[in-house]
Parts: structure tokens; C-alpha cells; sequence
């Protein structure tokens, strides 16, 4: 199973728990990822899922 370290809150956060949020960018759209348990926004999940 794939985890990411949230540095917010010091979990490690399996990626299926992660709040999504596709946001619209110039180029496209990119997802967003959610630590759910304090928010804090999880970078370098894109490079966790390979
Ligand atoms: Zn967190």
C-alpha cells in the first residue's frame, strides 16, 4: 500500500485516505491532495503513485 508522509500533522497517510480536489489549471487539470486528518495540503503524491 502507498503511503505519503504528511508533514502537518506527522502521519503517514495512505493514499486512498486522502481528501482529492481537482482544481482547473491552464494546462489542464491537476488534482489536489488533503492530509484527512489536519488539512494540510500533501505534496508529491504524483510521484508516490508512479
Ligand atoms: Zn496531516
Amino acid at each position: 500500500m502507498v503511503r505519503v508522509h504528511c508533514a502537518g500533522c506527522g502521519r503517514d497517510v495512505a493514499i486512498h485516505e486522502l481528501e482529492t480536489k481537482t482544481v482547473a489549471q491552464r494546462s489542464g487539470f491537476e488534482t489536489r491532495y488533503r492530509c484527512p486528518f489536519c488539512h494540510e495540503e500533501v505534496e508529491d503524491v504524483a510521484d508516490s503513485f508512479g
